[in-house]
Formats: structure tokens, sequence, C-alpha cells
């Protein structure tokens, strides 16, 4: 059998899908030609996620289809990779139908890997034993890697991630982020601020720093301490480089002045902060290990607004964490009301194998309550966004062209020439309008002409 079809499957956030552009450019550069059409393919990757139960579900079902397929393609190579791959290991080897198991810290050696297992006819597990020793070998693998192939496959027009950090080590009691991705990891500034540049020379406009709290961007470098302010300062003279934004912050006074301040002085950093609170009382936050108060919260919104009059807000939320009574769900209600948050992603409890919460505290608030508390808070968020999205009626906002709707019922005016589009402001606010599709990873002026709680739409200016 020759192995020339790639077909890669992402779960999760933001850094899973940034670890798969870089696979798949490795594996282009390799000679690999990457796939849409799964029932086609030589080789499967899925790209895993371990935050929450029913990504796992998610990956379990796939695998169940390439068994079907392995009847018809007995010979086809089935590689799971990230978080899931890290966590479970040579359970998931065990697996039949999976061929390679690589973690988030060996998708540097992916292509060797695949090798070895056709060349070999053979199993492959790569994973870190102690995931939470620092291993220089692993971090310097994984910068080179990062350096070499993070510029392609823009799966934005335009707009490009970048990873600042790896890992944290903030243990909050259910997540199983610091198990799965090991100790926090701040990159080299200059290597970042080099990718930046040469991101900006194949045309990007926009970057996004990433990390798991990139707030707590730290780099030692001699004398001095480079923290996400440094980095922002830094991007921003890169030419080319318009907006710049950066997910996800974890609430802590640690840089947050330096950080507003960078945003308010720098032009091309954008008013958005998305800052996951997670609960509105205190006990639970303590329950969750997280190292601060709801009152604690609500100030670092209020020095970020005070400093930034249009600055959108985002915010996570977990309801139904154990013990969590109809007295702490309201606490959060109201953190939510007195937030008031652009938007907000809200996720019912789940337990995660090896945290805290799963070991020690019973998962005890039934479902059908989680699932009720997920709907009034989303109801409140709804709300407050409807209610800011109205502020927009009639004005003219500057918008960054992300390409086709992928919703264009929306608006029935659509043609091929003029076709619907999907954007988003500065500020993250997604602005859906008709226009030419070679608008896409441009910026465009639209004037809004209706709001909805999550959308805006409009109509594109004349330049
Ligand atoms: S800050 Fe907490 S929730 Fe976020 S990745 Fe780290 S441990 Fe997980």
């Amino acid at each position: 059998m020759i192995y020339q079809n790639v077909h890669i499957k992402s779960f999760g956030c933001q850094m899973n899908k940034l670890d798969t552009a870089m696979i798949k450019a490795a594996l282009k550069k390799a000679s690999y030609q990457i796939t849409n059409d799964i029932d086609s393919t030589d080789i499967v990757i899925f790209n895993t996620c371990s935050v929450r139960e029913h990504a796992e579900e998610r990956v379990f079902s796939n695998l169940g289809y390439i068994k079907h397929l392995k009847k018809s393609k007995p010979g086809i190579i089935v590689c799971v990779i990230g978080c899931m791959a890290q966590r479970l290991g040579e359970k998931l080897l065990n697996e039949p139908v999976v061929d390679i198991v690589c973690g988030p810290a060996q998708i540097s050696q992916i292509v060797s890997l695949i090798q070895e297992s056709i060349e070999k006819n053979k199993k492959v597990l790569a994973v870190t034993d102690n995931i939470r020793k620092e291993n220089c070998e692993i971090n310097k693998n994984l910068e080179e890697f990062e350096s070499v192939f993070d510029s392609d496959d823009k799966q934005i027009p335009s707009q490009a991630f970048v990873r600042a950090m790896r890992g944290c080590n903030n243990f909050c009691s259910y997540c199983i982020v610091p198990y799965v991705r090991g100790p926090e990891i701040s990159r080299p500034p200059q290597a970042i601020i080099e990718q930046v540049k040469r991101l900006a020379d194949e045309g990007v406009k926009m970057v996004t720093f990433l990390g798991q709290t990139v707030n707590s961007y730290s780099y030692q470098a001699g004398e001095k301490t480079y923290c996400l302010a440094d980095l922002l300062e830094m991007a921003s003279e890169v030419n080319g480089i318009e907006w710049i934004r950066f997910v996800t912050n974890y609430p802590s006074d640690k840089y947050f002045d330096q950080i507003i301040t960078a945003m308010t002085n720098l032009p091309k950093v954008c008013n958005y902060l998305h800052m996951c609170a997670q609960s509105g009382s205190d006990r639970i936050l303590k329950a969750m290990n997280r190292h601060y108060t709801a009152a604690e919260y609500l100030g670092l919104v209020d020095r970020a607004r005070d400093a930034i009059d249009d600055i959108a807000i985002a915010g996570d939320f977990i309801v139904g964490f154990p013990s969590e009574t109809e007295e702490d769900f309201q606490q959060t209600v109201e953190l939510v009301k007195k937030a008031r948050y652009k938007n907000a992603f809200i996720f019912k409890y789940s337990p995660r194998p090896q945290t805290k919460s799963e070991m020690k505290l019973q998962d005890d608030v039934p479902d059908e309550i989680k699932k009720r508390r997920n709907i009034e808070l989303l109801a409140v968020q709804n709300n407050m966004s409807e209610e800011l999205s109205k502020v927009f009626l009639g004005k003219k906002l500057t918008v960054l062209v992300e390409g086709l709707s992928k919703k264009p019922h929306l608006n029935k005016s659509i043609n091929d020439d003029n076709p619907q589009l999907i954007a988003r402001t500065a500020t993250d606010w997604i602005v859906v309008f008709n226009g030419p599709a070679s608008l896409a990873g441009e910026f465009a002026t639209v004037e809004i002409t209706k709001t909805s709680p999550l959308t805006l739409f409009g109509q594109l200016c004349k330049a």
C-alpha cells in the first residue's frame, strides 16, 4: 500500500487547531497530501481534547467509524494525538483500531512516527512519562518545530495564532490541562516576534497570542523579565500587523495594569479581554482552586472598563460544580449581570479523571439541574449581549473579513457576485453583510442595520 493521503480532524481548543496547522505543514513538507475525504485517505490523524467528557466521547465515536472503514481498507494508519493521547497513553494504543498514540509534547516527531509504524508494521507510542517535569530536549524540539512550521495553513485568511506559552501551573481542581500539557513555559520573545514578522511578510494582518493563561506570560532574559505587555508592544512595531489579540486570561492582579495600559496606549492591540470567571460564588471558586473572589474578579473588570470605555469582555463559566447550591448559582447570575459580558461560554460540569474534583468531590448536582442552570445563565447573558449589541445600530464599523458566511440563509439577498460574508470587529463582534468574496482577509467598513445578541448585520460601505 502506498501511503500518500492524510486526513486530520481536530477537536478542542485553539491550541489544538494551531498544533493541527503545524502538523499539516510538516506532513506536506514530507510529501504527504492533506485530504478532507476520510473515506479515501491512507492515514487518519485525530488531534484530541480531554477538557470535557463529551470531546473524548466524540473521538471514540470517530474511532468507531474507522473500525468500519478498516474492514474495506485494513492498511489504513490511525494516529491519535493531543491531550487524550497523553492522558490515556497505552490504554488508547490497545484499541485494535489505533496504530499510533502521540502526546502534545511529541508532535514534532509525527512524520517519523508515521514512517516507523508503516515500515515496521507496528504500533507506536510516544507520550511523556512525567509530564510535569520540565524537559529541555522536548522544549527545544517543540520550539524548533514551531519556528519551522508556524506559517502554513491559515485557517482564516490574514489571521494567525501565535503560541506565547505552553502548559499551565494553576491546577484548577476540575481541569486536566496541567496533567496533559505539562508545566507553564513561556516561549522566548525574540522567537515569537520573528514568527510575527514572518507571518506579516506572508500577508497576516491579525495575530492572536495563545496561552492557557496568556496574561501570566513571563520570560527572563538577562536582567529583563518580559511580560505580555512587552510582547504586545514588540508585536505592535511589526509592519503589516494591524490587530493583535490575546487569549485566554486568568483573573490575576499580576501584570494586569501593564496589559491594560498596553491596550490603552497601543492602537493595534484590540480592546478585547477574554477573562474566565467560572463561578460567582466564593465558596465554589475556592473548591475550584481558583485564586480570587467574585469581588476581586469584578474589581479587575471595573479597572479594565475605567481605562477603556468600549472594551469587550468575554467570560467562561462552569455550572453544576460539585455542591453548587441554588444560592451559589444565583451569585454566578449576579456576577454575569455585573460583568456585562459581550458573550460568555457556559459549560455543565463533568468530572475529568485524575483531577482533584473528580477524586475528592462528589458530582452531586443532578444533570437536569445542570441543564436548567446552563439555560438560565445563557438567557441572562443573551439579554446582556442583546442590550450591548444595540449600541452598534447605525454605526459604521471597521471589520476584518473572514470569508463566506456559513449560514447564508440568514440573508435572502445572497447571490454569486455579492455573497454573504462573515467578519469580526476588533472587539470580536461577529458582523454579517453582503459583499464580494474577494474581501476575505481584507479590512472593510460596514454600517450596522440590524442587531441580534451574537451577530450584527449590516451593509458594506463603499471605499
Ligand atoms: S488556568 Fe485552570 S482551567 Fe485554565 S488551563 Fe490552567 S488549570 Fe485549566
